[in-house]
C-alpha cells in the first residue's frame, strides 16, 4: 500500500534519470546537414557508434555518426551504470566453448575495456563520475553462496583473478540489507553516470573532426563499386564504409542484422536523494551491486545519492512503466525495509541487444560491418568492440576473437521473439529451482 501512495504522490517521470540529471550539452556540436560523402558512415549514436567514431576520426578519417534520434538515446543513456569484467556469457562457458585461448583473449579484452574507460576520463577528460570501488554479487538464496565459493576458486585458477567471498556473517559490512545469504566482490567493478559518459565521448569524437548527425534514420544501404550508398530520411550519403551499431534497437535498415540480435526490454526506477546516513548504510564501502538470480536485479546508489533499482521484468520492451515501478518499487523495499517510505521520481525502460549464446560479436553483412549484442555487459563492451570494429575496418588490427566465433542466427527467429515468453517461463523456473 505504501508502494501505491508513494507512487501517486509524487511527481513520477517515464523518463530515463541520466539525461534528466545531466542533459545534453548545448554546445555539443551536432551537424544540421547531412554530409554527402565520408569516408565512414556510422549507424547509431550510442557508446558503440561513438567509440568507433572517435578512433577512426583520430586517424584522419571523414566519419558521420546517423542517429535517428539524439545522441545516446538508446540504451547508453539509460543503463545503469555499473560496469565491471567479464563478459554476459560466464567464464567458465566460454572456456568450456571456445577453448582456454580464445578464452583468455575475451577475458583480457574486458580487462581492456575498462582500461579504455580510464583512458577516457583521465586522457580525454570525460568527466563521467567513474568509480571504481568494487562491485558485490549478492546471494539471493544460500545455495548461490555455495557457487560464489566455487566461482572464486575456479577465477583464481583458471584466470589468476581474486575475488572476495563475504560470508553472511559479515555482509552488513557490504550492503546495509537483511535480504541476502552471502556475497562475493571483484574489486575491479565500478559505477559511472551514462550521460556524462555518452556525452561526453560524443564531444570527443567531435573534437577529433566526427560529424554528429540527429534525427536523422537510415532506411536502407547500397553496394555500390566504390562504397555504398546510405539512404536516409534526410538523403542519400555516399561512404566507402558503413559500420552498423544499432544494437537492441536494430531495424531492417540492414538486411540480416535483426536475426542476429534479440531486443529485450530492462527497467529501471529512481528514488529522492537519500540522507547521507542512509546511503552509507545501504553502501557502506561505495559497491555497485547486483544479485545471483537469473532475473537478477541491479542496483546502486547514484552520484548525488538516490537509490537506482532495475531489472528485466518479463523480457519484454513494452511493459506499462507505472506497473514497472510498482513491479521494482516492491523489490527494492524487500531488499531494504528502510526505503519504504522513500519516493520515487523516474521509471524508465531501454533496450538491450542479446545474441544467441549472449557473446558480443563484430561481423560484416553484403560488406557493412557491424559490432553488437552486449546483453546487459555493455558499457565496457559496446565502448571496446566500438573501437576494435574501427580498427579492423582501418587495417589497424587484423583480427578480433570477436570476429571469430560463430554469430548464431536461428530459422525460427527473423524479426519478432515470438519465444521470449517460454525463455521468461524456463529461467523463472531455474531460479525457483536454484
Ligand atoms: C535499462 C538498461 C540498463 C542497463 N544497465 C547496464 C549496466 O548497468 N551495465 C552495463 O554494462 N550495461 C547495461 N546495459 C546495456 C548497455 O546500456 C548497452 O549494451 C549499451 O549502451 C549499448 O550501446 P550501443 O551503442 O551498442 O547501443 P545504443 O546505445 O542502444 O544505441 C543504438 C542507437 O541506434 C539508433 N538507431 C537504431 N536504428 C537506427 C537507424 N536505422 N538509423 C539511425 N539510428 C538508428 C538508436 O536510436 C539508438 O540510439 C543496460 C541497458 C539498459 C537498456
Amino acid at each position: 500500500m505504501t508502494g501505491h501512495l508513494k507512487l501517486e504522490a509524487c511527481n513520477l517521470e517515464r523518463t530515463p534519470f541520466w539525461p534528466d540529471d545531466f542533459s545534453r550539452p548545448a554546445d555539443l556540436p551536432v551537424v544540421s546537414e547531412l554530409p554527402s560523402d565520408v569516408d565512414v558512415a556510422v549507424v547509431g549514436g550510442g557508446y558503440t557508434g561513438l567509440s568507433a567514431a572517435r578512433t577512426l576520426a583520430q586517424s584522419g578519417a571523414s566519419v558521420a555518426v546517423l542517429e535517428r534520434e539524439t545522441i545516446g538515446w538508446g540504451a547508453s543513456s539509460r543503463n545503469g551504470g555499473i560496469t565491471g569484467c567479464g563478459l554476459k556469457a560466464g567464464m567458465p562457458t566460454v572456456i568450456r566453448r571456445y577453448g582456454e585461448a580464445l578464452a583468455r583473449e575475451f577475458w583480457q579484452a574486458s580487462l581492456d575495456a575498462l582500461d579504455l574507460i580510464r583512458e577516457l576520463v583521465d586522457e580525454e577528460g570525460v568527466d563521467c563520475d567513474f568509480r571504481q570501488q568494487g562491485d558485490l554479487c549478492v546471494a539471493y538464496k544460500p545455495s548461490h553462496y555455495e557457487e560464489f565459493k566455487a566461482r572464486a576458486a575456479w577465477h583464481k585458477k583458471h584466470l589468476d583473478h581474486e575475488l572476495q567471498l563475504i560470508p553472511p556473517e559479515t555482509l552488513q559490512e557490504e550492503i546495509g540489507s537483511p535480504a541476502y545469504f552471502g556475497g562475493i566482490v571483484d574489486p575491479h567493478g565500478a559505477g559511472l553516470h551514462p550521460a556524462r559518459l555518452v556525452f561526453g565521448l560524443a564531444a570527443v569524437a567531435a573534437r577529433y573532426g566526427a560529424q554528429l548527425v540527429e534525427h536523422v534514420t537510415v532506411r536502407f544501404v547500397n553496394r555500390t563499386s566504390s562504397g555504398f550508398e546510405v539512404h536516409t530520411t534526410r538523403g542519400v550519403l555516399k561512404a566507402g564504409e558503413v559500420i552498423a551499431t544499432t544494437n537492441g534497437y536494430t531495424d531492417g535498415a540492414i538486411p540480416g542484422l535483426r536475426p542476429g540480435v534479440i531486443p529485450v526490454g530492462s527497467y529501471s526506477i529512481v528514488t529522492e536523494p537519500l540522507s547521507p546516513e542512509l546511503q552509507a548504510q545501504i553502501s557502506p564501502r561505495g559497491r555497485v551491486f547486483w544479485d545471483s538470480k537469473w532475473f537478477l536485479n541491479y542496483f546502486r546508489l547514484t552520484p548525488d545519492g538516490r537509490l537506482l533499482w532495475g531489472g528485466r521484468n518479463n523480457l519484454s520492451t513494452h511493459l506499462d512503466l507505472d506497473a514497472s515501478c510498482r513491479t521494482l518499487r516492491a523489490q527494492m523495499v524487500r531488499a531494504f525495509p528502510q526505503l519504504g517510505d522513500v519516493a520515487v521520481t523516474h521509471t524508465w525502460s531501454g533496450r538491450l541487444g542479446l545474441t544467441f549464446d549472449l557473446m558480443p560479436h563484430i561481423g560484416r553483412l553484403d560488406g557493412v560491418y557491424y559490432a553488437l549484442g552486449f546483453g546487459g555487459h555493455g558499457l565496457h563492451m559496446a565502448l571496446y568492440t566500438g573501437r576494435e570494429v574501427a580498427l579492423l575496418l582501418s587495417g589497424k588490427k587484423s583480427r578480433s576473437p570477436f570476429a571469430e566465433i560463430r554469430h548464431p542466427r536461428y530459422f525460427f527467429y527473423r524479426h519478432h521473439p515470438w519465444f521470449l515468453p517460454l525463455v521468461v517461463q524456463y529461467y523463472r523456473l531455474r531460479d525457483y529451482l536454484s
